[in-house]
């Protein structure tokens, strides 16, 4: 079972490193003998080390593995019969953990040479089998091979990572609005989702305002569309600069925005919006009629299950109550029903 290799170091010297057939270099392996025979074990890691890769020796299938575990290896060449743990064991636990580590391409190099042993080493999950004396040349053969394999599961790994973070990145700048870089329709009617079902199994509050910038199509006809686009970035950044961090920004459409304001009762949620009111009046953007500079009217509503069956119904409050604030001078914060008025005053008073 332990029959020493063949190879001598004399036999080795002329070994070219680290080369294949075609006399391409490849990135040494790192490779990891187990076998229980001392002088089997050291010959076989020497000649490995003088093909080119690093190489690591294990008295046993144990010890073997817990390197493996602590410094992935490439390439495990390994013995069949050893103490503590065999090598199809080896070989079988190797194979369960491929999938977090990258592959690990298992030779069998065994005194066995019977078909049955064979089988049950490639069942096992083993890439390739050798039988002792281990011969120079087929080694330096059966690691290119190796060497192929390895190479090309990495690769295949990075273009996996790659398309992956391809596609995470796709996923983002499908619900980001390129104009004003904040969140965009189609985010916000998957958040709304989430938080609806959030809001039937645990009972959270939620608030939402839907602001609507003050007569901008006048804006646009006087000023321009550019001009338009870029207060309309300022309008953006304004109110994302007014939000609290878990508040959720959206460009509703053309000059409409929506914020949702988690576990915030409608008086606070209105004196967040009369916050951000007075913030977008502050940075003056000049305008043509109306208040003299840019500014939004809001209308806001407290989700309610008694009266909102579905996200639409919850958003029809909420743009009735716009609706009032447009029709009663705009650049003016509306609710849907009046908050309590000590609420109001609480609301607008603790927000830092
Ligand atoms: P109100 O105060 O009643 O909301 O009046 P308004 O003029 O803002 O409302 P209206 O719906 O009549 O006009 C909205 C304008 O917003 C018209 C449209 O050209 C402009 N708009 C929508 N999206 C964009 C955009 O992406 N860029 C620019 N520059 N303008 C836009
Ligand atoms: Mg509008
Ligand atoms: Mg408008």
């Amino acid at each position: 079972m332990h029959a020493p290799a063949r190879a001598t170091r004399s036999s080795l010297q002329a070994a070219p490193l680290c080369a294949t057939t075609s006399g391409v270099p490849r990135a040494p392996l790192k490779v990891l003998v187990a076998d229980d025979d001392d002088g089997t074990r050291e010959a076989l890691v020497a000649a490995v080390r003088l093909l080119g890769h690093e190489c690591r020796g294990a008295c046993d299938g144990l010890e073997a593995w817990e390197m493996h575990q602590r410094e992935h290896a490439d390439v495990i060449l390994s013995d069949w019969q050893m103490p503590r743990m065999g090598g199809l064991e080896l070989c079988r636990r190797t194979r369960v953990a491929q999938a977090e580590g990258g592959y690990t391409y298992f030779i069998f190099m065994t005194g066995f040479g019977d078909k049955d042993h064979f089988l049950r080493g490639m069942e096992a999950g083993a890439d390739d089998y050798h039988t002792k004396p281990v011969d120079l040349d087929e080694l330096r053969a059966r690691l290119v091979s190796a060497g192929r394999v390895v190479a090309l599961y990495r690769e295949l790994a990075e273009k996996n990572a790659a398309l992956r973070r391809d596609s995470q990145a796709s996923f983002r700048d499908a619900r980001i609005d390129a104009l004003t870089q904040v969140a965009n329709r189609l985010a916000m009617d998957e958040d709304v989702r989430v938080l609806w079902s959030r809001v039937k199994r645990y009972g959270h509050r939620y608030s939402i305002a839907i602001c609507d910038v003050d007569l901008f199509k006048a804006y646009n006809d006087h000023f321009g569309h550019l001009a338009g686009d870029d207060a309309l970035r300022s309008v953006a950044h304004t109110i994302r600069g007014e939000l609290r961090e878990g508040d959720g920004l959206y460009r509703y459409g053309g000059e409409e925005f929506v914020v949702l304001l988690p576990e915030q009762s409608l008086a606070e949620a209105a004196g967040a919006m009369e916050r951000v009111r007075a913030a977008v009046e502050k940075v003056a953007i000049p305008a043509h009629g109306g208040h003299g500079v840019l500014t939004i009217s809001f209308g806001v509503a407290e989700l309610d299950p008694a009266l909102d069956g579905s996200p639409d119904d919850w958003l029809r409050r909420a743009d009735t109550a716009l609706y009032r604030a447009k029709s009663t001078g705009r650049n003016r914060v509306e609710t849907d029903r009046p908050p309590a008025p000590q609420k109001l005053v609480a609301a607008l008073s603790t927000r830092g």
